[in-house]
């Protein structure tokens, strides 16, 4: 269900780039996120999919500051990032990682971890803190008593749990999640994800949650945002997206999932052909013209504007031209 409410969470052509080389080696422009826009409504949410390396976590990055932007805007509440302070944000937007191994401190016990982003704020006591990350504990599915123990004593389901609860410490109404069930066994995955949904009606929060899986977005996603290269080049409610994909690199990732494609015959499959280019060298025109079974000649030319209709957006010549 689409509900019509607020924008929380937008970003308006956002662009990171990172110039890589040195002295010695000649200076390359990897334009890892290129003119994005996105808008994230509150209580929804949207869907970032896309193969690896086509600058996903360097949207999340972005957005949260922790990557500063080439150009264009991110607004939270309607406010631009920069004017926000940073012990200010962290009360309106978190992020969960997709390594639960690495993005805790294996030296600190998991109460400690949880409390960590409030205690940078606040002045509450040591044993406030603890009671609060206690609390949060419970809530994620944990037993109180493991508050005392340190990761390497908790599972991978559990450590993201603790991921989740230490996002959670400074009541954010935005949550980003980079992979958060990716390096999770399957059975575990769904465990953590059903977790995510019911602490998203609970607190009414906003998920922007990226994903290379498509069974994981389609499950939990009310909008998708497909990304190529850096680029979205579509958007739209998931179920219309996975019922009628307009883009033919959608199309194309859709049909290569193995879930998806059971119902269809061998021969209508069309997977995507040749490499993901490089994010230094990309096509001309279209970015996806040198894979595309519908290429024509205005592709390899000109980079599609975006057509749009009431709920959908399309970055395609051919349904530009089918549409007229
Ligand atoms: P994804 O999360 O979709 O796998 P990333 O956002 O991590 O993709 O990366 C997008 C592109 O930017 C990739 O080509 C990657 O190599 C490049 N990239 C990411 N971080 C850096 C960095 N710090 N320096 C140089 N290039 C980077
Ligand atoms: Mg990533």
């Amino acid at each position: 269900m689409i509900r019509e409410t607020k924008t929380i969470l937008k970003t308006n052509i956002l662009s990171k780039y990172y110039v890589t080389g040195s002295m010695f080696k000649p200076k390359k422009v990897i334009k890892a996120l290129n003119s994005v826009s996105i808008e994230l409504k509150e209580g929804e949410t949207l869907g970032l999919v896309g193969e690896s390396g086509c600058g996903k976590s360097t949207l999340a990055k972005t957005i949260i500051g922790l990557e500063k932007k080439t150009k264009g805007a991110v607004f939270i509440n309607g406010r631009e990032l920069s004017s926000f302070a940073p012990d200010e944000l962290s009360s309106y937007i978190q992020m969960i990682f997709q390594d639960p191994y690495n993005s805790l401190n294996p030296r600190k016990k998991a109460w400690e971890i949880v409390s960590d982003p409030l205690r940078v704020k606040s002045n509450l006591s040591q044993k406030e803190l603890k009671q609060k990350a206690t609390e949060l504990i419970e809530r994620v599915g944990l037993r109180p008593e493991l508050a005392e123990r340190y990761p390497h004593m908790f599972s991978g389901g559990q450590r993201q749990r603790l991921g989740i609860a230490r996002a959670l410490i400074t009541k954010p109404k935005i949550i980003i999640c980079d992979e958060p069930v990716s390096a999770l066994d399957v059975s575990v995955q769904a465990q953590v994800i059903n977790l995510l949904k019911d602490l998203q009606k609970e607190l009414n929060l906003s998920y922007l949650f990226i994903s290379h899986d498509l069974s994981v977005v389609k499950y939990i996603a009310d909008r998708l945002a497909v990304m190529y290269l850096g680029k979205i080049v579509e958007q739209g409610p998931t179920d219309k997206i996975f019922n009628n994909p307009l883009h033919p690199y959608t199309n194309a990732l859709i049909q290569s999932a193995p879930d998806f494609s059971s119902n269809l015959e061998l021969s209508d499959i069309e997977t995507i052909s040749g490499e993901l280019p490089s994010p230094l060298n990309p096509p001309d025109g279209c970015h996806f013209s040198n894979r595309c079974p519908h290429v024509s000649e205005l592709c390899h030319q000109e980079y599609p504007l975006f057509y749009k209709t009431d709920l959908r957006q399309v970055a395609c010549h051919l349904v530009e031209t089918k549409k007229q």
